[in-house]
């Protein structure tokens, strides 16, 4: 436990991280300029992952509390470009998925709000389950502002500042 809790410090503290970067943001259709910082984790597609600043500092809070009990909170996605997003809805819709992607310029990814977080659930014969990791989440994202606001999707947590829960 301690180790973990020692790695994640290491990490949290490493060069390059914690920078902050004007990216493209976009809600509800429109665009804007979104100050993300950058968390020390790589993405699915070994990118820097980027989050609103706040939301990036109740993160990497969370991710510090959750080694201490030996949980790893690693990020598969979290800020996204326009393009990304795009590309993201395009791939689903040509598959005939309506429902998984949200429209480009309306998901919170690319507002920078959300993260897609590895280790939720597991799916066994056909069945999904949640993992230890989904319900640590459940139980203590709140006093970090994030919630699962997709029941669909375990993976799916967005922070909401105003509803940081002490
Ligand atoms: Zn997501």
């Amino acid at each position: 436990m301690l180790g973990m809790a020692l790695l994640i410090t290491s990490l949290l503290t490493e060069p390059g991280f914690h920078d902050r970067y004007i990216v493209e943001g976009w809600k509800n259709g429109k665009k804007f300029d979104l100050m993300v910082t950058r968390v020390p984790l790589r993405d699915r597609s070994n990118r820097p992952v980027l989050l609103r600043t706040d939301a990036a500092e109740g993160f990497m809070n969370m991710m510090t509390e959750a080694a201490k009990v030996g949980f790893f909170l690693d990020i598969n996605y979290a800020y996204r470009s326009h393009k990304a997003q795009r590309a993201l809805w395009r791939s689903y819709q040509n598959r005939g998925i309506t429902n998984r992607a949200a429209r480009p310029g309306w998901s919170t990814h690319q507002s920078g709000l959300s993260v897609d977080i590895s280790g939720c659930y597991r799916d066994i014969n056909n069945k999904r389950y949640k993992t230890t990791t989904f319900w640590w989440l459940k139980a203590n994202g709140p006093k970090f502002g994030f919630y699962n606001d997709v029941p669909s999707e375990p993976w799916h947590w967005t922070f909401f500042p105003n509803k940081i829960k002490k």
